[in-house]
């Protein structure tokens, strides 16, 4: 099977801890996958790997050069994940958006992944710039998941990103396959979160409960999946991931205005 799947969503509100989960039950299944951290941070795959990887391919790039080889850059993660970091510019000069082009097509070129494989890239979303679109831009990832909590600046993020995938969903295969939300415990979360998808025209795919157990696994750096295989925690990452396999409900999202979100988290936010 090939899969060409993103999550995007706001800075710190579960995409690197849930892809990975994710990637990990997916190889239960029996799925090869890769996973790609898109974000200058390199934590994408810390989860997976078991620390933090600090080969990432534009190092590797700027280290190697042509000579570069892709067991360099691809590693071997929990259940046979392949994982992979883009990296980033030094903080404060150049672009990350341009490092992640430079990254994919390196892997592109190298022939680094498998032909059938499930491919998660991971990708900060704060910044809707042409440089953090790239995935989609480009072409690289087709099934876009939006994460986010019912907090209004998450959600800000995600509305968003979603203007993004609509944009290029106009000339070419990307699509919107639902909000995956992130529990942050706030008020009518879940309600308010299924009326933010259902106005995007998506649906909530999952609603990930905030559990200690998630904080637990992350400072043994393991996933959920790994750490406490049998919790009901994992059980809720394996839906999530068997849903992600089977899902055809792709859609073109329809975006709202600020002024409407800011409406939409008062009606349910208020108690
Ligand atoms: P992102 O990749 O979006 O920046 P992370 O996946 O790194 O975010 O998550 C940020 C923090 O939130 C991490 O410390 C992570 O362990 C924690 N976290 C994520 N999801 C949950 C959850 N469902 N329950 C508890 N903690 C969570
Ligand atoms: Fe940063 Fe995006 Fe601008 Fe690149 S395009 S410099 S990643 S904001
Ligand atoms: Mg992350």
């Amino acid at each position: 099977m090939q899969k060409k799947i993103a999550f995007y969503g706001k800075g710190g509100i579960g995409k690197s801890t849930t892809a990975a989960n994710v990637s990990a039950a997916l190889t239960e299944f029996g799925h090869q996958v890769c996973q790609i951290g898109c974000d200058p941070k390199n934590d994408s795959t810390r989860l997976l790997l078991g620390r933090v990887c600090s080969q990432t391919v534009l190092d590797m790039v700027k280290q190697y050069g042509d000579a570069l080889q892709a067991e360099q850059i691809v590693h071997t993660g929990f259940g046979g994940v392949h994982c992979v970091e883009a990296g980033g510019p030094e903080p404060g000069v150049g672009c990350a958006g341009r490092g992640i082009i430079v990254a994919l097509e390196k892997l592109t070129a190298l022939q680094a992944l498998p032909e059938e494989a499930v491919i998660l890239y991971d990708v900060l979303g704060d910044v809707v710039c042409g440089g953090f679109a790239v995935p989609i831009r480009e072409g690289y990832a087709t099934d876009i998941y939006i994460v986010s909590s019912g907090e209004l600046m998450s959600l800000y993020a995600a509305n968003n990103i979603a203007k993004g995938i609509a944009r290029y969903a106009a000339r070419g295969p990307v699509r919107l396959g639902g909000i995956i939300g992130n529990s942050r415990g706030i008020a009518n979360e879940h309600d308010l979160l299924q009326a933010f998808a259902k106005r995007l025209n998506t649906s909530l795919v999952a609603y990930i409960p905030r559990d200690r157990i998630v904080n637990k696994a992350e400072i043994h750096r393991k996933t959920v999946i790994e750490f406490a295989a049998d919790s009901g925690q994992a059980a809720i990452y394996r839906k999530l991931a068997n849903f992600i396999c089977e899902n055809a409900a792709l859609t073109v999202p329809t975006p709202m205005t600020f002024a409407e979100l800011e409406e939409m988290v008062l009606t349910y936010g208020d108690e």
